[in-house]
């Protein structure tokens, strides 16, 4: 089954008004099963309008509309899909009542003005559908196999009505849903997950694997067309035992929701470290996303912006001699200050980062973008070298997720501390 959105406004072509309810319907067809291959914006105009609706009918089986359905007169979503659909609109005396009503409760001692009543008018082959939370009712038209159902602009006006009453209806019409499942991966480039799971991809029908690439982390959403979760997630889980056995240990979490820093901060909760960073170009960030964790003060206590070559040395000892012999931007500095924040803050793990953001202070030895990410566990230190190429906010998020993924791996490697 293959539905259409079409939102009505002149507002959304103007830029005036975010097309927030597109991505609401798209979003809540996808979860039906409902295919969508086409949105369209089209301002508050009849002829434009019906041509719209004539492309839609032709290639969809369900139309949507957003927009249009109130008492003025560019409001004319109604008059136009049921003249393009060839339907009669007569008056309904339940919604005229509801109008009635709606009026007495909150619009107290207001005129009901003339042009309220034109949306009491639905259409013959078809029905209304009540609104909880304004005036215009939903419409749903149906004629032969097609069906147009058109909804309020107002965003709390649609969803409620989408969420309670088209839901169901829809749900009727395509018994099949959508499951899906996330694996996330980090620490592997896109085009190299991209290329692991080529054949994959190539011999996919259902379910399908779609990658979503974030900096540092690729996600595989795996989707299956079934009529029930049990079957939909027996379709699902081969296939994620196939990405297991190809990604390994650089799945960081199956859960929608779960981010890296949510990850690491379970994974030093287990095993009671706490964490310490000593932190260079990234001024703080890589703190500031362990904070983001609800919790993270079970496992941060305090943490070290040390952007001078003498704060380096005051907060977290880095020798004098190792910043005169190697500079500030080294795998020396970058190590002795994973291990000084770790002591300094009694922590059993020290991160750290120290670089050249840009766009300025590059030198053909050291250029803008390399950074030094340093970890150190319990006593035991790695450090890595990166060298970025974007600007310098780029280079200092690109940093702080290059130091989230160094701390997984390192704790990865302590499970015997548990
Ligand atoms: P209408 O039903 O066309 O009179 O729209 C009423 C109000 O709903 C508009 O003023 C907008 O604020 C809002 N609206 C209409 N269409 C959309 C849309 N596609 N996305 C978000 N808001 C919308
Ligand atoms: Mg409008």
């Amino acid at each position: 089954m293959v539905a259409e959105i079409i939102c009505v406004g002149t507002e959304l072509l103007m830029g005036n008004t975010v097309n927030t309810n597109a991505a609401f319907l798209a979003r809540g067809l996808a979860d039906l099963g409902i295919s969508v291959y086409y949105q369209t914006v089209v301002g508050d105009n009849v002829s434009r309008l019906t041509d719209a609706v004539h492309t839609a009918l032709d290639r969809s089986d369900i139309i949507i509309t957003s927009g249009g359905l109130g008492p003025t007169e560019d409001d004319l979503t109604k008059e136009t899909v049921c003249a393009a659909m060839g339907i009669e609109l007569i008056e309904d005396p339940h919604t005229r009542q509801r109008i009635e009503e709606f009026f007495k409760r909150f619009r107290k001692g207001r005129i009901v003005t003339d042009n309220n009543w034109k949306q009491a008018m639905i259409p013959k082959e078809g029905f209304a559908i009540d609104n909880d939370n304004g005036t215009a009712p939903g419409i749903v038209c149906e004629k032969g196999e097609k069906r147009a159902i058109l909804l309020p602009g107002p965003p709390h006006e649609l969803k409620a009505m989408f969420t309670d009453k088209v839901v169901p209806y829809l749900a009727k019409l395509q018994p099949d849903r959508l499951y899906s499942r996330m694996i996330k991966i980090a620490g592997v480039g896109e085009s190299n997950v991209e290329t692991r799971i080529l054949d994959l991809i190539d011999n996919q029908t259902n379910p399908t694997i779609a990658p979503y690439a974030k900096m540092g982390e690729v996600h595989l959403r795996i989707t299956a067309k079934a009529s029930s979760e049990e079957e939909g997630m027996a379709l699902i889980e081969p296939v994620a035992a196939e990405l297991r056995k190809r990604f390994g240990k650089a799945i960081f979490t199956e859960e929608e929701s779960e981010t890296l820093e949510d990850v690491v901060i379970g994974m030093l909760r287990e095993r009671g470290f706490s964490i310490a960073t000593a932190e260079s170009c990234t001024g703080g960030l890589i703190s500031g996303r362990l904070i983001n964790v609800p919790g993270a003060s079970d496992v941060l206590n305090e943490s070290y912006v040390t952007y001078s070559n003498e704060a380096k040395e005051r907060l977290v000892g880095v020798s004098h001699e190792t910043l005169l012999a190697h500079g500030a931007v080294s795998e020396e500095t970058a190590a002795e200050m994973a291990k000084g924040a770790a002591l300094a803050a009694n922590a059993e793990v020290g991160l750290s980062a120290t670089g050249i953001a840009g766009p300025g202070g590059g030198r053909p030895d050291k250029p803008v973008g390399l950074v030094y990410i340093g970890c150190s566990v319990k006593g035991k230190t790695e450090v890595r070298r990166f060298e970025f190429r974007g600007s310098r906010e780029n280079n200092r998020s690109h940093t702080v997720q290059c130091a989230l993924i160094l701390l997984r791996d390192m704790l990865l490697f302590t499970v015997d501390c548990i």
